[in-house]
Order: structure tokens, then C-alpha cells, then sequence
């Protein structure tokens, strides 16, 4: 029996969370699911979008899979998702970025992965003005973080027979911050011979993934280029539909879609549950249940394949 923390979330999550848990009961194997909630609505009952149970259930479970969230614009309460990164240093944000064949893309033959740095960068949310017309934002980059995001890297191009490792950045312009993220990962790159190694100015790097998506594997990146290189990739294979992801820390997991709340089709019972569904493949495979999630993953293909149920957004 697994014990899964399950928080439906804003917007369209609740419908897609309920599809994905159905789809992973479906396929016997035993989940406890414990549903928390987050989000917008509970900002009137406890002050906070994050209430305390639900913090208390994800750090006994330690496995969460979660939807969307909403963060209220302008109104002094931060980004939930990024709170939780922060809390449980959640450091590494994975996208696999595959083509599905029954999927409409001009690509065919795209199979790479997203590693995104988590936790520093402009994210730090270190941000104010300096009088009234400047404004100033600072850019964190930690050698620590640096070194155990591209640790992660190459250690999971290791374990899942991937071939290349590209680190991308800006080192060129930002020589002390992407200096050093490049510095790193120059270093990292010499413990592992039997992976190929290079890396990518961001600019050219998203120029070649529009170009040629098949040429990459691993990609690794620092997190603003990571989000920006996360939704360009979801979009040369179908979109943020089908775009699943995870957060891993050393402790705590927490698997979410790359899409938002959408609250332009919450409730219509029209929204694509793959995203999420796939993010409940990954954390089939953190548990070691990679049977059910190869199942699960063939249920998809076959489903798609059939295209006569397919959301709109296909
Ligand atoms: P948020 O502010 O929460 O990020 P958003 O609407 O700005 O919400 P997304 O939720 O990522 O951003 O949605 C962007 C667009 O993609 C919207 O038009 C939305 O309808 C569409 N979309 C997002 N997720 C899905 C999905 N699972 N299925 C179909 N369409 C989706």
C-alpha cells in the first residue's frame, strides 16, 4: 500500500487530479490516497493557501501528486508551488519531452528531458525598488545548488540509459552566476566518461531545440531558462496538455503537471488529464511500480491512437 498525498488544487485540477487517480487505481495496485487541499479557497478559512494539514500530510507521506494552484496576483501571497520547493527543497524539476505518435506535431522523433534547477536564481523572489522609477531583482546561484543539480543530471542520464548531457546558460554575459553554473557542470561532466557532454549558450539553445529537438537528451538548466525551456519544449510535442513533471528533494517528492489552473475551461469537464496522469507515471516509477507504469503509459498511446476521445486540445 502506498500512501500518497493527493491535492486536487484551483481551477481545472480538481477534474484532472480526480481523472489520474482513477486512471492509477485502475491499475490495482494499492494507493491510500489522503486528499488535502490547496489553493485559492483556502485563503478564507486558514489565511493561507498552504493550511497546515496539508503540509502535515506531505511530510508523512513524502510523496505527493498535486494539481494546479492559483496564485493571487497582487496580493502579497506567494506562489504556493514555489513554497513548497522552498520548504522542501524540492531541487530538481523534471519534464520528459516525448512525441507521441498519434499526437499532431511537426516533430517526430523528440525524446529528451528537462532537468531544472529549483530553488535559487531569480526565484529567490529577492526582489525591490530602489526609489520610485528602479527596480531591482537578484539573481541567486549557490555552488552547492550548482553542483548537486548537475549531480542529479548525470546521475539520471545513468540510470536511464541516456546518452547526453547538455548544461545551458548565459555564462557569457552573467560570468559570476552562469560562470559558475558552467564552471560546475564543466567539472561535474569529467566523473562520468560514458556520457557526452557540451553545453549551450540559452539563446542558441532554444534557436537548436526548434531546429533539431532530436539531436538533445538531458538538458540542464538553471531555473528561469528551465521554466522558459520547459513550455517551449511542451510545446513541439502537443502541448501543456501532456507535459508531466516531477519535484524531487532528498526527502520529499511532489509530481504536478507543467500547465496552470486554466480557468478559462474549470468545470467543463473538457480539460486533457494526460499531463497529469503521465506526472502519476513518474511517481509510479519513484515507487518502483514500473510495470503498472508502463501499462499505463501504453493505455495512453492506445487511447490517443484511437482518437476518438481526445480533449480539444489535441
Ligand atoms: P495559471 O495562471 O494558473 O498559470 P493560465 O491559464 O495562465 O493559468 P495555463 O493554465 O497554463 O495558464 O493555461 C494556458 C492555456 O492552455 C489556457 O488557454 C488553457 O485553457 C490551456 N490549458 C492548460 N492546461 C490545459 C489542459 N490540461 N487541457 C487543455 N487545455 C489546457
Amino acid at each position: 500500500m502506498h500512501h500518497i498525498t493527493l491535492i486536487p488544487g484551483d481551477g481545472i485540477g480538481p477534474e484532472v487530479a480526480d481523472a489520474a487517480r482513477r486512471v492509477l487505481d485502475a491499475t490495482g495496485i494499492s494507493f491510500n490516497w489522503e486528499i488535502r487541499n490547496a489553493g485559492a479557497a483556502q485563503i478564507a478559512l486558514h489565511g493561507t493557501p498552504l493550511p497546515e494539514d496539508t503540509l502535515a500530510s506531505v511530510e508523512k507521506n513524502r510523496i505527493a501528486l498535486k494539481g494546479p494552484i492559483t496564485t493571487p496576483k497582487g496580493t502579497g501571497i506567494s506562489s504556493v508551488n514555489v513554497e513548497l520547493r522552498k520548504k522542501y527543497d524540492l531541487y530538481a524539476n523534471l519534464h520528459p519531452i516525448k512525441t507521441y505518435p498519434a499526437i499532431p506535431s511537426k516533430y517526430d522523433h523528440v525524446d529528451l528531458v528537462i532537468i531544472r534547477e529549483n530553488t535559487e536564481d531569480l526565484y529567490a523572489g529577492i526582489e525591490f525598488m530602489v526609489g520610485t522609477d528602479t527596480a531591482q531583482s537578484i539573481k541567486i546561484f549557490t555552488r552547492k545548488g550548482c553542483e548537486r543539480i548537475v549531480r542529479f543530471a548525470f546521475e539520471y542520464a545513468l540510470n536511464n540509459s541516456r546518452k547526453k548531457v547538455t548544461a545551458v546558460h548565459k555564462a557569457n554575459i552573467m560570468k559570476c552566476t552562469d560562470g559558475m553554473f558552467l564552471e560546475v557542470a564543466n567539472y561535474i561532466a569529467k566523473d562520468y566518461p560514458t556520457i557526452e557532454y557540451e553545453d549551450m549558450i540559452v539563446d542558441a539553445m532554444c534557436m537548436r531545440l526548434v531546429q533539431y529537438p532530436e539531436r538533445y537528451d538531458v538538458l540542464v538548466l538553471p531555473n528561469l531558462y528551465g521554466d522558459i525551456v520547459s513550455d517551449l519544449c511542451a510545446g513541439l510535442v502537443g502541448g501543456i496538455g501532456v507535459t508531466p513533471g516531477a519535484n524531487i528533494g532528498t526527502d520529499i517528492s511532489i509530481f504536478e503537471a507543467i500547465h496552470g489552473t486554466a480557468p478559462d475551461i474549470a468545470g467543463k469537464g473538457i480539460a486533457n488529464p494526460i499531463a497529469l496522469i503521465l506526472s502519476g507515471v513518474m511517481m509510479l516509477r519513484l515507487l518502483n511500480e514500473v510495470k503498472a507504469a508502463e501499462r499505463i503509459e501504453q493505455a495512453i498511446n492506445k487511447t490517443l491512437l484511437e482518437g476518438k476521445r481526445l480533449t480539444f486540445d489535441l
